[in-house]
């Protein structure tokens, strides 16, 4: 008998088979005697549109979140009268769904008046989806014979006020999760818990980030110390590429904590980046599983991998990103520069994913987000007035359309030659590297390439570099 967190993505919960296939997952583990705790993320899509609605309130469009409303209502009114028929609970399903929506459209239509929209309303408007189906799951299983009760998240999960990519606290989050929690499973209960969504001490609702239902299943891991964590999506594991680049990326059997952690940040969009992080100091091992072949083994997150001496796991990329430069003669050996600039990033709360500064100190150039490169351009040139003005900087500028592609694996610390091979790769199909940084772990080593290059990029890595040229 072994404790349980099954996560569902969207594609998982996408429709009446994929439902389907959750339920004999969860049953059949249920019956075997395990504790299981589901996850649930929105229905696949459901998330963007809601995001798409309310932006486009927020930008005076009133047509975009009626269609959007409508079109919510119908799939998941289609949706539980092919999984359930003319079962009881189908009224109460209903009615909650009606009431979801129409607060949305509510959220919306001030939205719509005031003509924006803050993080904090983008949250309570996002959490519609995991709470609708993570009731409609629980209906399933209680038709099919199991005792099973929908817990939002917000009762569990308690986080600071950063609204859209909150942080959860710890304790408070562990005592809520194995108080609630822990009764059900000893009456044999099934919780099926929603994803993303959590609460500010004072009960506001927030956000986890986007893909963060993954997140929530290694948080209730960790507060309950399972015996695993299982990610079940739509791909048989995590791979050596994403297989919608790659064609013939490979499943990876396993991963260590460290690998799989750099793989999320520099862009594998399988797992959430802070995913890792509340298994780590229990070491509990994470599976990534296809919820479509579930026979398929998956991968094995553990905390260390042995015999990968030498090679490289994975490849992945992130897009729509644009490169910073703080350029000037008048940088050299002046101390603070790099400090003021970065402070300068950070208050316009941009993270910033790589930098590079030449040894010749005449630049310094990073790399952002795209979305926030106006405001962080726009902030280094009042932060560095006076330099500007002294001609000390001769330029502040950003290009747009940049890609990261990172090359992951512990295999390659002390190995040495894997760079030149990277660069062989790209070079021998004529690919210009803008900037280069290798982590100081030496689990990585990332590139930066223009948005037109990224994918012949990433394919070309993988064949030359992790597949032996296939
Ligand atoms: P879910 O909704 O189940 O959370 P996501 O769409 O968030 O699923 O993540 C799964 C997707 O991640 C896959 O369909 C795949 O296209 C993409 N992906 C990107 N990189 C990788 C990788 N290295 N290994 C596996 N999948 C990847
Ligand atoms: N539904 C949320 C999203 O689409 C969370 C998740 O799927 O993990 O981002
Ligand atoms: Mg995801």
């Amino acid at each position: 008998m072994s404790a349980l967190v099954m996560k569902y993505g969207g594609t998982s919960v996408g429709d009446a088979s994929a439902f389907a296939q959750v339920k004999d997952i969860v049953s059949g583990h249920a019956k075997s005697g395990d504790r299981v705790i589901a996850v649930v993320s929105a229905m696949s899509g459901v998330t963007d549109d809601l995001t798409r609605g309310i932006i486009g309130a927020a930008a005076g469009d009133e047509e975009t979140y009626h269609k959007v409303c409508q079109s919510l209502r119908k799939r998941h009114l289609d949706l539980i009268t092919e999984l359930l028929g003319n079962d009881l609970a189908c009224d109460s399903l209903i009615s909650t769904l009606d009431s979801l929506i129409s607060e949305y459209e509510r959220l919306c239509a001030s939205v719509y008046v005031l003509g924006e929209v803050t993080p904090r309303t983008m949250d309570a408007a996002l959490s519609r989806g995991e709470r609708l189906s993570a009731r409609i799951l629980v209906a399933l299983l209680q038709q099919n014979g199991m005792r099973s009760e929908a817990i939002d998240a917000t009762e569990l999960i308690v986080t600071d006020a950063t609204f859209g990519n909150a942080a959860p606290i710890a304790q408070p989050t562990r005592e809520r999760i194995a108080s609630h929690l822990a009764p059900l499973l000893d009456a044999d209960v099934i919780p099926v818990v929603t994803g993303f969504i959590a609460a500010t001490d004072d009960g506001v609702t927030t956000t986890l980030g986007r893909g963060g239902s993954d997140y929530t299943a290694a948080i209730i891991g960790d507060a309950l110390n399972v015996d695993a964590v299982w990610i079940f999506t739509d791909v048989d594991g995590v791979m050596t590429a994403d297989p919608r680049i790659v064609p013939n990326a490979r499943v990876i059997p396993v991963i260590s904590y460290t690998e799989v952690g750099e793989l999320a940040y520099f862009g594998a969009k399988v797992l959430h980046p802070r995913t890792i992080r509340p298994v780590i100091e229990r070491e509990i091992p994470v599976w990534v599983k296809n919820t479509f072949h579930p026979d398929q083994p998956g991968t094995r997150i553990v905390r260390d991998v042995t015999n990968t001496h030498g090679t490289v796991k994975a490849v992945t990329m992130i897009t729509d990103l644009s490169m910073v430069t703080v350029a000037g003669r008048g940088m050299v050996g002046v101390p603070g520069i790099a400090g003021r600039t970065f402070s300068a990033v950070a208050r316009e709360k941009t993270s910033v994913l790589m930098i590079s500064q030449a040894s010749s100190e005449q630049s310094i150039c990073f790399i952002i987000p795209t979305a926030g490169t106006e405001a962080v351009v726009r902030a280094l040139q009042e932060e560095m007035t006076r330099e500007l003005s002294r001609r000390d900087i001769d330029r502040i500028w950003s290009d747009d359309g940049i890609v990261i592609i990172s090359a992951i694996g512990t295999g390659m610390r002390g190995t040495p030659g894997i760079s030149a091979r990277i660069f062989g790769a790209l070079g021998s199909v004529g690919i210009n590297v803008i900037a280069i940084a290798q982590g100081s772990s030496e689990c990585s080593i990332s590139l930066v390439v223009d948005a037109s290059d990224a994918t012949r990029a990433v394919q070309q890595i993988h064949k030359e570099v992790i597949n032996h040229g296939k």
